[in-house]
């Protein structure tokens, strides 16, 4: 046991850092059979680092599976036996903590609903005072960095040195084609707070569905994104949770392989010259859009003069509207997204009011 155990620790060691690291394996564990089965199935494939199941399982209403409990922890260690492949699952309370690490779970990790709630966060982070084990935080279900952020520092403090992210997209209302949205943008920034800190992509809950699954993970690798956690199980449409996003592990490794893993920089001059020509390029368009953007805001001022000398209100809704409907056509014909253009305007027009306000106010 002692050596497999040790031999767990440089396993989870290399996986942390290998590129793209993979994390598979079913939503929930259910029964013995189909853990280890999954388990082997998976590991045959050659391309899962570490073995994933849900325990303990938050459900959004009650009466749904809500995970086999601790009955399910010896089959994990079974299948880590049996495959040699380490161990992840979900811990929400510091039982749960407890009974993983007495069952040798070789990676944690905080759920989605978990992060939103500092309690929580912080029962777990005092369970893991003390304790040697890596532990990955999932993004909270509202689109809220702070949370994260918050959460990655409790368990910091709490003494562990090997954190990690997962994105797996936020609740959005009305939101219709993912199961939670992505919004690629704060994964991004929170990547960008974290240097150097493991961030893996979840396309198996931001899709919620198995066929942009793929495309979804692709997405990820081209950000920059150090791997995947993907849901999977041998009879995917019997999961007993998520079962609509889960994939049979043949089609996990299928999926592993046809990725196209891009690496964030190369060692060529010739590709280093070539883009840093395209990058002065963009950089001197970003100049010249903020001389323009600065123009544009000085007549606005010279309208909120005008306005300002006849009493008129500085927002006219249908000039507004006369606005957008000029962007869109315009940006169809130059292949900007509707979505795209209404930020856009939206954040020039709320700088334009404020402009005015200010000669408003003067
Ligand atoms: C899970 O990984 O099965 C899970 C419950 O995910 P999340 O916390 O992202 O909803
Ligand atoms: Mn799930």
């Amino acid at each position: 046991m002692q050596t497999l155990e040790a031999n767990m620790k440089e396993k989870v060691q290399a996986a942390w850092n290998k590129r793209p690291l993979v994390i598979s394996g079913p939503c929930s564990a259910e029964t013995e059979e189909q853990l280890v089965a999954t388990a082997q199935q998976l590991a045959a494939t050659g391309k899962v680092d570490i073995l994933r199941a849900g325990i303990w399982k938050p459900r959004t209403k009650p009466g749904m599976f809500e995970g086999i409990g601790a009955k399910g922890l010896p089959w994990l260690q079974k299948a880590k036996e049996l495959t040699g492949l380490p161990t992840a699952a979900e811990v929400a309370t510091a039982k749960q903590v407890e009974d993983a690490l007495t069952f040798d779970v070789d990676v944690l990790w905080i759920g989605a609903r978990t992060t939103v709630n500092p309690f929580s966060v912080q029962e777990v982070a005092d369970a893991l005072r003390g304790v040697d084990v890596p532990v990955l935080i999932k993004n909270p279900i509202n689109p809220d960095l702070e949370l994260w952020s918050g959460a990655v520092e409790r368990v910091a403090r709490a003494g562990i040195k090997q954190i990690g992210l997962i994105h797996r997209g936020f609740s959005s209302y009305g939101n219709t084609e993912y199961r939670n949205a992505p919004m690629w943008h704060l994964a991004i920034e929170m990547k960008r707070r974290n240097p150097g800190m493991l961030i893996v992509n979840d396309p198996s809950h931001i899709c919620g569905r198995r066929d942009i699954l793929q495309e979804t993970a692709q997405r990820a690798i081209d950000l920059d994104f150090d791997g995947v956690m993907i849901e999977s199980h041998i009879d995917p449409d019997k999961a007993w949770s998520d079962a609509k996003q889960q994939v049979t592990p043949e089609r996990l490794g299928e999926m592993i392989s046809s990725i196209i893993w891009r690496k964030e920089d190369v060692a060529s001059e010739e590709y280093h010259a070539a883009l840093e020509k395209l990058r002065q390029q963009i950089n001197h368009l970003d100049d010249e859009l903020m001389q323009i953007i600065g123009q544009r805001m000085k007549i606005a001022e010279s309208i909120g003069q005008y306005k300002k000398d006849n009493n008129i209100t500085i927002l006219q809704t249908n000039r507004w509207n006369e606005i957008l409907e000029r962007a869109y056509r315009e940006g169809e014909r130059k292949g900007l997204s509707k979505e795209f253009i209404t930020k856009y305007f939206d954040a020039v027009h709320m700088e334009s009011i404020n402009h005015q306000k200010k000669v408003l106010d003067s």
